[in-house]
């Protein structure tokens, strides 16, 4: 359906739409410009994959932080500065074994904890992924480059509102040893979603 169809009337497009809503805003004197120029500062400056990974590098290298995250995860990225709206009310940390794949999907639309490990991408909107993923979970990782024996079982997680997740990959065996910062360095937006493994696991 396009969007002026709908209910048969005419409805404008988003740009119409959204300089609609900021000239109400406007008019009451709530400060729209600055709402957004903040959002956007959040989006580019905050909610970075880099938060995910530092809470994964720090899982890595101590494990009573990896039990406290697998324990209670936001009580865990809140003691490395990490906090989340309130209505994540849970961070669900879900680690990764040679044998055992965590992905994660919202079915509903695109949520994930965002301030952990960054904005959904693109991809992870599209009713393509957001469909097939729980169906033909090995199917889809294969088409996304992630192509996993037979032998690794798959575990598809469906995200809430109030329940977040982020994967905690599986630590390439080479790194073992290094530093915290530049453990940080090596992971990836897409390795904490799921959809794709660190080199060497
Ligand atoms: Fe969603």
């Amino acid at each position: 359906m396009d969007n002026s169809e709908i209910s048969g009337g005419r409805v404008a497009d988003v740009i119409n739409r959204a300089a609609a809503v900021e000239a109400l805003m406007e008019e009451r004197g709530m400060e729209p410009a600055a709402a957004i120029a903040r959002g956007v500062q959040s989006a580019e400056e905050d909610w970075v994959p880099r938060n995910g990974a530092r809470i994964v590098a720090k899982a890595w290298t101590d494990p009573e932080f990896r039990q406290r995250l697998l324990t209670d995860g936001k009580a865990a990225a809140a003691e490395l500065g990490f906090s989340m709206p309130a209505h994540h009310r849970f961070l669900v940390a879900l680690e990764n074994t040679v044998d055992l794949h965590n992905v994660i999907v919202c079915t509903l639309c695109s949520c994930t904890a965002f301030t952990i490990i960054g904005l959904p991408p693109d991809w992870y909107k599209d009713l393509e992924y957001r469909a097939r993923v729980v169906r033909q979970s090995r199917t889809v990782l294969r088409e996304m480059g992630l192509d996993l024996p037979q032998s690794t079982q798959i575990k598809v997680w469906d995200t809430t509102t109030d329940t977040r997740y982020m994967v905690i990959p599986v630590q390439p065996p080479e790194t073992l040893g290094w530093p915290e910062e530049k453990l940080v360095e090596i992971v990836t937006k897409d390795s904490m979603i799921g959809v794709s493994r660190l080199p060497g696991t």
